[in-house]
């Protein structure tokens, strides 16, 4: 990987802030675009834009190929079996949202059971909280060790004949544990139950097979993907989406209405109500095309060895805690250094243009596991250095020396 090439690729990264060069090490929050990202935005307005769908003009049906392609991309991209199974959304939180208010409508009476995890975001506790509250049902969560891993054992003990529904984490946006997702599948397979994969910390980092997973649901979100924001993925087996109420009501998910009755669109329009975001499915597909063309086995090995990297450099630092130690850990370090807060470390070492993430980061229930308030947050993309790991270990020693 030539990562010269690659950082150039990206203008925002040569950008200074404060008057010092950005080390952006936020990317679990979000991701900074390449140029051909922002560009297919732009030019699709500039040259293309339509309603897609429902048009018989010549530039409806360019944007609705472009559209329609995009999906094919993202099918081929996680080697979904069909285009019918990929769902655009405005993200992993409204994918998780739908599927909880469709599948519990379907599937779930009061007494039921959901399983989460410990380490799972708010995104994939909420929802089903929320159904909880509409239903009466109840969340059982797999614990995990003090390194991070979830105990695989215990989650197996978690199921009786009220389990309705898995929802897993693909990797933490807090420890970087790379959950065993492959094997906690087929455990829920042998009792039946589907599980919904959480991708949106691992699409970016990690080549993601739905196949070779056997997810039945799996989501994640273009702006985690160098892709542009609102826009998201609900991967679901056909037999699971066929057999699921529409989440919301209105255009293009409609074959007919009446005031009397209205019956639904096929797959996957039935969950796609009103104009979707035509322009951004594009740029999620440049996106996806853009990291394809890079490889997603080389950008896991080398966020894997620039990962190591800083785990060691880190480590050096005195009074260093960081928390995570999975053996199987993706590219996100949570640390707290002695007794300084968290908000004044990401605070100072924002001073000297570094991007870090402080705070619960979405994920209270683990903060009360680990019996803290907060971290500090350095999460790597591909186009992260070495020389930025030595920035950032520059930074928090000289952040320390102040306290
Ligand atoms: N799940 C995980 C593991 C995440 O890290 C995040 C974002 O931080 C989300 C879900 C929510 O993603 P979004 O805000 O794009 O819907």
């Amino acid at each position: 990987m030539n990562i010269q090439q690659i950082r150039s690729d990206f203008p925002i990264l040569s950008r200074t802030v404060y008057g010092k060069p950005l080390v952006y090490l936020d990317n679990g929050a979000t991701t900074q675009k390449p140029r051909c990202v922002v560009e297919s935005i732009a030019d699709e307005y500039y040259s293309v834009n339509a309603n897609v769908h429902r048009g018989v003009h010549f530039l409806s049906q360019q944007a609705t190929e472009l559209h329609e392609g995009s999906r094919e991309t993202v099918r081929r991209f996680i080697n979904a079996r069909s285009t019918n199974e990929i769902v655009f959304t405005r993200g992993t939180t409204e994918s998780i949202n739908l599927l909880a208010s469709s599948f519990g409508e379907a599937f779930m009476q009061e007494g039921d059971e959901v399983i989460l995890s410990v380490m799972e975001h708010h995104s994939n506790i909420v929802p089903w909280q929320l159904l909880a509250l509409r239903k009466g049902i109840r969340l059982r969560v797999v614990p995990m060790n003090d390194r991070g891993e979830l105990l695989t054992d215990q989650y197996e003990q978690l199921f009786n004949d009220r389990t309705r529904i898995v929802g897993i984490t693909q990797v933490s946006n807090v420890l970087g544990t790379v959950n065993p997702v492959g094997k906690m599948i087929a455990t829920a397979h042998a009792h039946n139950v589907p599980v919904v994969i959480d991708a949106a910390q691992s699409i970016p980092h990690i080549p993601v097979d739905v196949q070779q997973l056997d997810a039945d649901f799996l989501v994640f979100s273009a702006h985690k993907v160098y892709g542009p924001t609102g826009v998201g993925v609900l991967y679901g087996k056909e037999a699971w989406l066929d057999r699921l109420p529409p989440y919301q009501g209105g255009g293009e998910m409609i074959q007919h209405v009446s005031f009397e009755h209205t019956t639904f669109n096929e797959l996957p329009f039935k969950f796609e109500a009103g104009t979707p975001d035509y322009i951004g499915t594009t740029g999620l597909a440049k996106a996806l095309d853009y990291v394809t063309a890079i490889g997603m086995d080389n950008i896991a090995a080398y966020e894997h060895g620039l990962t190591n990297y800083a785990m060691r450099r880190l480590r050096e630092i005195p009074g260093m805690r960081i928390f995570g130690e999975a053996a199987e850990k993706g590219s996100v370090i949570s640390f707290l250094v002695g007794n300084i807060h968290h908000f004044d470390m990401g605070t100072l070492l924002d001073r000297l243009g570094i991007a870090v993430r402080t705070g619960h980061h979405c994920a209270q229930p683990l903060m009360q596991r680990l019996g803290i308030e907060g971290t500090v947050r350095a999460s790597f993309a591909l186009y992260n250095t070495r020389e930025e790991v030595d920035a950032l270990v520059a930074g928090i020693e000289r952040v320390s020396q102040m306290f």
